[in-house]
């Protein structure tokens, strides 16, 4: 039996702590080894009782929508049907996707509206979709969309998309920097494949931060914070350089491009920390600074409170 009421499922973006990326697969795509973390800056999606399948979107004030496909073309669109046809049967539902997570950033936030969008429907629809099968579709959408539906802290390996859940004791503070202007996934890979034409196909492995989420300690976590996409994307966009380099000097422990970019976040000491060096960036002409935790939840429904 379906749901008459609208379900909202949130769903968090993610950066990743550590992404080591290998040569390219003979399938064209990268084999990587990455730790993602989920933070506190997250997505609803709201899937409404409806006749037919459609998709809007909206969003906070500084993300532009006007990019995001409302077509067949929108991740959380493509979910639907994949999980219909993992049914036999057309879903329906009018999906709202209501977004705080910056637009080609490097946050994945189109895997997040995927996973959300899987939730929201199973539920709607009570399909009683398995967890397995769950992330087997999610795996088709696109590599991020796993680590989606699990949120917390986990390593990912394959193209990212087998997903495990690590050992992390820490909470996490995390100043976000977006661009005003996002960065394309593809052009930032083929960046990588122009300036390391002989890379290991093993892409390096996360132990040192692995050990260092054990610990707790911010410190240790700055150190051992890694990303093979970051020397592509800052000579793709120089400027995220300088904004690392500036960040750094005004206090953050490191600072490091998210996946593919081009957002950058900072890791910071504590809370006030974190507030303190947003205040600072604020001030020196970045006009949208976000402060966030991690690891937080994966993608769960939201109580509504009619
Ligand atoms: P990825 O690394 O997966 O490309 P990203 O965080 O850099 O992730 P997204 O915000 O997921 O980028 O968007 C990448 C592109 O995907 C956008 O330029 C947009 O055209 C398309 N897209 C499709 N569905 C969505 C969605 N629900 N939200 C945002 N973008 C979407």
């Amino acid at each position: 039996m379906s749901s008459q009421h609208p379900v909202t499922v949130r769903a968090a973006a993610k950066i990743n702590l550590h992404l080591g990326v290998g040569a390219p697969r003979e399938d064209g795509f990268h084999p990587l080894t990455t730790v993602y973390q989920a933070v506190g800056l997250c997505d609803d999606v709201t899937a409404h009782p409806a006749d037919e399948l459609s998709l809007e979107v909206d969003g906070s004030d500084w993300i532009d929508v006007d990019v995001v496909p409302t077509d067949g073309a929108n991740l959380a669109h493509r979910a639907a049907v994949l999980l219909g046809s993992h049914h036999g049967r057309d879903l329906t539902g009018r999906l709202v996707v209501e977004k705080a997570i910056p637009v080609a950033g490097g946050l994945a936030g189109g895997s997040a509206d995927a996973a959300a969008a899987l939730v929201a429907l199973d539920r709607l629809h009570d399909l009683g979709t398995s967890d397995d099968d769950l992330l087997r579709i999610a795996a088709e959408l696109g590599s991020d969309v796993p680590f989606a539906l699990i949120g917390g802290t986990a390593l990912g390996t394959g193209r990212g998309e087998l997903v495990e859940s690590v050992g992390d004791v820490g909470t996490w503070w995390w100043v976000i920097v977006p661009s005003r202007e996002g960065l394309s996934t593809p052009a930032v890979y083929r960046h990588f494949d122009k300036l390391f034409p002989k890379a290991d196909p093993t892409p390096p492995d996360a132990e040192g931060l692995l050990s260092a989420l054990r610990t707790g300690q911010p410190i240790s976590l700055a150190r051992t914070l890694h990303n093979d996409l970051q020397e592509p994307a800052v000579d793709l966009r120089p400027e995220l350089g300088t904004l690392i380099e500036h960040g750094e000097s005004e206090g953050a422990l490191r600072g490091i491009v998210s996946g593919s970019g081009p957002t950058v976040v900072f890791l910071c000491e504590s809370a006030d920390h974190a507030r303190d060096l947003a205040g600072a960036l604020m001030r020196t002409g970045h006009p949208v600074v976000l402060v966030a935790n991690g690891a937080v939840a994966g993608s769960h429904v939201v109580p509504s409170h009619v």
